[in-house]
């Protein structure tokens, strides 16, 4: 930093005193010739920078910090956009803080944002898994208002349609907003062997995760492999859902829902379908091997997020990241049991959406085509809610 702006000093400079001046377009006010030598290279300087700030500067900020700064969704139709681990989302519903059968974990972070979809569900999963006799739900990260990449955590979570549940039941009392930044998790599995800590597994995790596989929308959880292997080890009956249950990395306090794209997101780019069976053989044989536990060789090399711009993600997320915020968070989030989002104040101060014509809407740019879809209303009903 020092050095460039000694170099922008010393070019200014040489512009000043009749070498060819850096910016040609820069035209010197006539007050300004008649000032002294530091004034004029001070009032250059600030055209200077000025210029460079509006360089596309924009275009190489940090994507993760661009959408870790939204405090709102953006208002439109609900659109995933990309992959999981490359994308964000436009028209998102937040999951309220408490529900009868929830209650949201880090409130602080601004995570309990998804797909409304991704919101119907987690309440839907609620319900039955207390029917189940699962006291409640604490609910970890979904996404950011906006998805995106993340400042910290995750490297998915990007396009509304992932979720962290807690595989700590939510206790009797209601938890303070303080206990729920604060309280740590139970770690299920054992650190070195990578098997489940039996005196802490019940019964009642296996219902909840079956309960969760049980659901058309959910095409994967991610589970620790001490988890499948206990699973593996012990459903009986039925064990089809146990394809659904997948071994990952971590995931040893939480389980990860990650539901399939949802209509009215063509840009939403599904991933691959799971291999066929219940994924109890060499698969997961090879997570109990020394391999995938291998210290990083290169433990400096930047993440994804930590490079990702705007130019790495698709083209209309710019567009998401533009669109115009709701008036509250109030009036986008999602309650449950029959009661929609509460869109009808969003509606009043929502801009009339773009819509392509039928003949050009190739030719749009993407900042449009983004939003293409978008009909008259700002925020749509939720669907129905899945399963129902
Ligand atoms: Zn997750």
């Amino acid at each position: 930093m020092t050095m460039l702006k000694r170099s922008l000093r010393g070019r200014l400079l040489r512009g000043a005193t009749g070498f060819r001046p850096l910016f040609m377009h820069v035209v010197i006010p006539k007050p300004l010739r008649s000032f002294g030598r530091h004034a004029l290279t001070a009032a250059l300087a600030v055209l200077v920078l000025a210029g460079l700030a509006a360089r596309p500067a924009a275009a190489e900020e940090l994507a993760k910090n661009l959408f870790g700064a939204k405090q709102l969704p953006a208002v439109a139709a609900p659109q995933s956009i990309g992959f999981y681990s490359k994308g964000c989302f436009a028209g998102g519903v937040a999951i309220p803080l408490n529900g009868p059968k929830w209650e949201v974990m880090r409130p602080s972070r601004n995570r309990r944002w998804g797909h409304p979809t991704m919101i119907a569900l987690i309440e839907k999963l609620s319900r039955d898994a207390a029917a189940d006799g699962w006291p409640g739900l604490l609910v970890g990260d979904i996404s950011q208002p906006r998805g995106g990449p993340m400042l910290t955590g995750h490297a998915s979570h990007q396009i509304g349609l992932d979720a962290d549940i807690w595989l700590t039941p939510m206790p009797d009392r209601k938890l303070s907003l303080e206990q729920r930044e604060n309280m740590s998790a139970t770690l299920l599995v054992d650190e070195k062997t990578h098997l489940v800590k039996d005196a802490l597994w019940a019964a009642a995790h296996t219902r909840l995760l079956k309960r969760a596989a049980s659901y058309a929308e959910v095409e994967r959880i991610l589970v620790n492999p001490g988890i499948k292997k206990k699973l593996c080890d012990t459903v009986k009956g039925d064990r089809a859902w146990l394809r659904k249950v997948r071994p990952f990395w971590g995931h040893d306090y939480h389980f990860h829902i990650r539901i399939g794209c949802q209509p009215g997101s063509p840009k939403c780019k599904a991933q691959e379908n799971t291999a066929p069976g219940e994924g109890c053989d060499q698969s997961l044989a090879w997570w109990f091997t020394e391999e995938p536990w291998r210290p990083n060789k290169n433990p400096d090399r930047p993440k994804a997020r930590d490079l990702m711009t705007m130019a790495s993600l698709p083209a209309a997320c710019q567009a998401v990241l533009d669109g115009p915020d709701p008036a509250s968070a109030e009036a986008v989030t999602y309650y449950g049991d029959g009661v929609p989002v509460a869109a009808a104040p969003v509606l009043m101060t929502a801009p009339a959406p773009a819509r392509a014509s039928a003949s050009g809407g190739a030719a749009l740019p993407a900042s449009v085509n983004a939003f293409a879809a978008t009909p008259e209303i700002g925020i749509p009903l939720p669907r129905p809610r899945p399963g129902n």
